[in-house]
């Protein structure tokens, strides 16, 4: 759901769009399908929509609900959410706003966002407890992965010169061995590069355990894609099961552990399994996102728990919201239940 655009690609659940798919109608395309699907159709369909997007985008009701889940559309906007959320005790983790990225001048102006917002967080001071999240997908990895690589690299370079650091983010299945493998290369010279894995894939047991090394940073979520039954968990207590076994694995290793959820279960059995298998001292962050259960981050927060708040910004937040909301429908329920809840 986070910033996580998705290429289309052979073997996706949701059918590959096309530009002639989003000139259509939503109606004739949607009849005899589950309603999950026609509702992810139906986003899809309106966040390509021109006219929906400024109806939306300029309705006063918009920006509340907007403001409650995306920092705002400019840096200054986002550090000022980081001093406001860091002056809590909560440590936070940026994400500049980005579409699919297609050409390269696009994804400079993206690495160019986020070096531009490291000097930023350096000159308030706000760099140790502020980290970026980087999408390959947002500076390149759909052109070329080399591409994707030296502009990672830089936005690792601007981090360490501002002290803060760099986690790259995770997109759908078709990219996760370029993703990895960029990591990989990224970390022999920025070590403290995060990776993250999602519980939902069966093959991430293996790579908790080849990640599980020291110095590596971890986030583990439970993975904001709708994903073939053929290379995911399906039901959310299969994935449950897969979350508890993939973190027993990581915190049984020498990484440092990020548990990124919200799901109270997996929230209350981290904390259970970091003092079973971790012990006393063992260092862990949980992570959660920006407006989803705000009052559960504090009270970790005032537990002496290190939380991690993901924070979106930038002026593509239409296509943010309506993306996380179409990947899966239990995305849609995410921000629906927040609305509505605060603990
Ligand atoms: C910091 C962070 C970074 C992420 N990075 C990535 C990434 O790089 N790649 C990726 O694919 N995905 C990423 N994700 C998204 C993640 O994969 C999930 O799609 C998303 O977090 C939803 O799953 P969940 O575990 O939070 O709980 P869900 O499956 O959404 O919810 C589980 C249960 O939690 C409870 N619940 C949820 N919300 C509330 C609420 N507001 N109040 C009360 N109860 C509630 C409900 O009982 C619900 O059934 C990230 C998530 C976070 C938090």
């Amino acid at each position: 759901m986070v910033g996580l655009t998705r290429p289309t690609g052979a073997g996706d659940i949701i059918p590959p769009v096309t530009s002639e798919a989003w000139g259509s109608q939503p109606t004739s395309s949607t009849s005899g399908v589950s309603p999950s699907a026609a509702l992810r159709h139906i986003l899809l369909w309106a966040s390509r929509r021109g006219q929906i997007k400024r109806a939306v985008t300029s309705a006063p009701v918009t920006r509340d609900v907007v403001r409650r889940f995306v920092a705002g559309e400019t840096i200054e906007d986002a550090v000022a959410v980081t001093r406001a959320l860091t002056g809590e005790g909560l440590t936070v983790s940026l994400d500049h706003l980005g579409e699919d990225t297609l050409d390269a001048r696009t994804a400079r102006a993206a690495v160019a966002a986020y070096c531009s917002l490291a000097g930023r967080l350096a000159d308030e001071g706000l760099a140790p407890m502020a980290e970026m999240s980087v999408k390959l997908s947002a500076v390149g990895q759909a052109l070329d992965e080399s591409l994707a690589l030296d502009n990672a690299r830089l936005i690792c370079e601007a981090a360490r010169a501002a002290g803060s650091s760099v986690t790259i983010d995770m997109e759908d299945h078709t990219t996760t061995d370029s993703t990895l493998r960029v990591v990989s290369l990224i970390r022999q010279d920025f070590p403290s590069t995060g990776a993250v894995l999602q519980a939902s894939l069966h093959r991430t047991a293996d790579d908790c355990r080849a990640l599980g090394v020291p110095g590596s940073r971890v986030r583990l979520c439970k993975g904001a894609y709708q994903e073939p039954a053929s290379l995911a968990w399906q039901r959310p207590d299969d994935i449950r099961r897969a979350y508890l076994r993939c973190l027993s694995i990581l915190i049984g290793g020498s990484a440092l552990p990020m548990a990124a959820t919200h799901d109270p279960k997996l929230v209350e059995a981290t904390g259970r399994l970091v003092s079973d298998i971790g012990g006393p001292g063992f260092r862990h962050e949980y992570q959660m996102l920006f407006g989803i259960r705000p009052d559960e981050q504090r009270r970790l927060v005032a537990a002496a728990e290190t939380v991690r708040v993901y924070v979106p910004f930038g002026v593509q937040w239409y296509g943010y919201l309506m993306r996380r909301m179409a990947e899966r429908p239990a995305n849609t329920a995410l921000f629906l239940r927040a609305l509505v809840s605060r603990n």
